[in-house]
């Protein structure tokens, strides 16, 4: 890959206007800028997408970004171009774009103006596209999201799954991988999948010190979740449910206890979710009752609590749905509420669905069954599951956690110790 020999610091002042890199952001560019595959396991909020925006812009040629949610292309589209006074520095490639834009998108690329090509998934299968990007100078292939390509993951994409064999087709160049979900399944899973078991891993840690994890019997669960919210009044935070039905009628409860709530989910109006969404952004709305519909995407920095009316489907999900508390550094309460009926009721719905999923979806409950019971550290639980070593007396937000404050008589420790080896 051929780029400019400059210092790298003064390349993301000039580009991005920051002082100093996050975290391995530097190393990883480098290592990446030396023809390198990189895999990059970084949380939410972690800084992934500078991995590959900053040596695309140093680079000759366009990188190619596969990314699956057009709106998340589209932002980061805007504000690379925001960044830059040259028009075309970034691009979507799409089958929404008419004939004469999709020309613009391909003269820019051909004079080398491009240096962020996004595509979905979807699209890189169309040949007319493969056969064009073959032609051009392509500096590497970044893959956001990664873990779409694994059913182990929270955001199973079966178009992930042919990028290896396209991505060969169109040139033989540096791959990233990038993704905020780091269970060993998934790592490994994206690794074979895409042919990546020489790639330079880079994995950072997913503790969130500062994030206090609770679980409560489902008992009184309307009464307690009021009181919680009051205690707590003008606090931004979530509520997640379920159904979208539980979501319309929590939102009512809490409104007719005078909280500020409004709720949100995919069967909503789009008009009404924007709204609600915006609402809740901009401070109007305390707390958003919703489904798991709501979070993708959103940056909200002072959330101080997700509290999860139902279960989550995995403790993925959870780590994810609980990460969005507290990301300005400041306090984040994560309270889950837990009845054993409730899983039942997922195992049911399990069951209707074709075997391979519902194994998967089966042993992903077990995990959690695992977290909600166990009385150990909560922290050290969560990061086990990620693969990662966490001192339960000395680590960073040791005693973040209800089993922490108010120790349970241990029941059965060695059963415990048997679903936690077993993960
Ligand atoms: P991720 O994809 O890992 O969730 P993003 O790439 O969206 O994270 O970055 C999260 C935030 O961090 C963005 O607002 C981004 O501008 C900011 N950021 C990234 N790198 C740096 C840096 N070196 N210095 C300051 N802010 C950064
Ligand atoms: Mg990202």
């Amino acid at each position: 890959m051929k780029t400019s020999n400059t210092d790298l610091s003064k390349e993301l002042k000039k580009y991005f206007g920051f002082s100093t890199f996050k975290g391995h952001q530097e190393t990883i560019i480098k290592t990446l800028l030396e023809g390198k595959d990189v895999f990059v396991l970084m949380p939410t909020g972690g800084g992934k997408s500078l991995c590959y925006q900053l040596p695309a812009l140093m680079s000759d040629g366009t990188a190619i970004v596969v990314s699956p949610l057009i709106a998340l292309m589209k932002n980061q589209v805007d504000a690379i171009n925001g960044l830059s006074s040259v028009e075309g520095v970034a691009h979507v490639l799409n089958s929404s774009l008419n004939k004469t834009q999709t020309k613009q998108v391909f003269d820019d690329i051909r004079s080398g103006v491009t240096k962020l090509l996004y595509v979905a998934p979807e699209s890189l299968i169309k040949e007319e596209y493969q056969e064009f990007l073959k032609e051009v100078e392509i500096s590497f292939v970044a893959i956001d999201e990664a873990h779409c390509i694994s059913e182990w993951g929270h955001d199973f994409r079966p178009e992930y799954r042919n990028l290896k064999s396209i991505i060969d087709k169109i040139a033989d160049v540096p791959v990233i991988a990038l993704t905020a979900t780091a269970t060993p399944k998934v790592q490994d899973d994206i690794q074979k999948t895409l042919g990546m078991n020489n790639a330079v891993v880079f994995k950072e840690s997913f503790n969130r010190p500062n994030l206090f994890y609770e679980v409560r019997p489902k008992v009184n669960i309307d009464r307690e979740i009021v009181k919680f919210i009051n205690a707590r009044k003008g606090k931004s935070g979530i509520v997640y449910c379920l159904s979208r039905r539980k979501v319309e009628e929590f939102a009512q409860v809490l409104q007719v206890n005078g909280i500020n709530a409004l709720p949100y989910h995919a069967g909503l109006d789009q008009k009404t979710r924007v709204m609600n969404q915006d609402k809740f952004l901009m401070e109007d709305a305390d707390v958003i009752v919703a489904t798991i519909a709501f979070g993708m995407g959103i940056d909200k920095p002072d959330v101080r609590f997700v509290i999860h009316y139902d279960i989550p489907k995995s403790l993925e999900s959870y780590y994810q749905e609980t990460g969005r508390a507290g990301r300005d550094g400041g306090e984040g309460y994560c309270l889950a509420f837990y009845d054993p009926k409730d899983i039942e009721k997922l195992e049911k719905f399990l069951a209707q669905k074709p075997v391979s999923e519902r194994e998967i979806g089966l042993q992903l409950l077990n995990e959690v069954v695992g977290y909600v019971e166990t009385s150990m550290s909560r922290r050290q639980y969560i990061l086990y599951y990620f693969g990662e070593q966490f001192d339960p007396k000395n680590g960073q937000g040791a005693g973040m956690c209800d089993n922490a404050v108010n120790p349970p008589v241990l029941k059965d420790a060695s059963k415990q110790l048997i679903t936690l080896l077993q993960l």
